[in-house]
């Protein structure tokens, strides 16, 4: 038994979910990593009732037992996976988790949809809205995504009729619909002619939420 844990303190700790679901994760590990969950075990207990999505809660519980992302993450590629690794964020944005996990699922979410060669403008729009639902304004995962639908290589669904119109719009909303349709197309089209470079290719750490003392995990 580790020195840090309390005799009064249960080893591992049964977390129950909204729909009724239940995940187990050691006290200490979830503890350190999550000062909402800290204050809620003030006074320890056995059972904690949590507003979490359970899916999104089992990668970070995944992450707290091994320190890495589950393969079905750091290989995502399905909308499903981007799903999934979308409730991973919100979870730990609800409790307040360490910038290490947050920045490593927003780094997952980043190779999810990065190489958008493939896509059509429905799946384009699929993912332009988790994302928006997923990042608070102003937050680098925001800013990932509006770098992403101006500069990002839509090759399949370019082709498509009003692509132009549909990638505008989702600029829009992504820029908390500040700026006129017109402008947010013209964006895209001369962002692309000047063949800028890829934000997310040059420097992530852009996005992510540890200082530059941290540095990246
Ligand atoms: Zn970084």
């Amino acid at each position: 038994m580790g020195g840090g844990v309390q005799w009064k303190q249960p080893l591992a700790i049964r977390i129950l979910h909204p729909n009724g679901g239940l995940t187990m994760v050691f006290v200490h590990a979830i503890t350190k990593a999550s000062p909402v969950v800290r204050g809620m075990l003030e006074p320890p207990k056995q059972e904690l009732r949590l507003n979490v999505p359970q899916e999104g809660f089992e990668v970070l519980s995944e992450w707290l037992l091994r320190g890495v992302l589950d393969k079905r993450c750091t290989q995502a590629g399905t909308m499903a996976d981007l799903h999934r690794l979308c409730k991973a964020y919100e979870a730990g944005v609800i409790l307040e988790v360490e910038s290490g996990f947050l920045d490593k699922v927003l780094d997952c979410i980043i190779d999810c949809v990065a190489e958008a060669d493939h896509l059509t403008i429905s799946d384009i729009q699929h993912i332009a809205h988790a994302l928006i639902k997923t990042f608070e304004e102003e937050s680098g995962g925001q800013q990932f995504l509006r770098a992403w639908l101006i500069l990002g290589n839509m090759e399949r669904a370019k082709h498509e009729v009003g692509f132009g119109k549909a990638i505008a719009r989702l600029i829009q909303r992504a820029s908390g619909d500040i700026f006129p349709l017109s402008y947010c197309r013209r964006l895209r089209e001369t962002s692309r002619d000047r063949n800028e470079e890829l934000s997310w290719v040059v420097d992530r750490c852009d996005y992510h939420l540890h200082g530059p003392e941290e540095g990246c995990e």
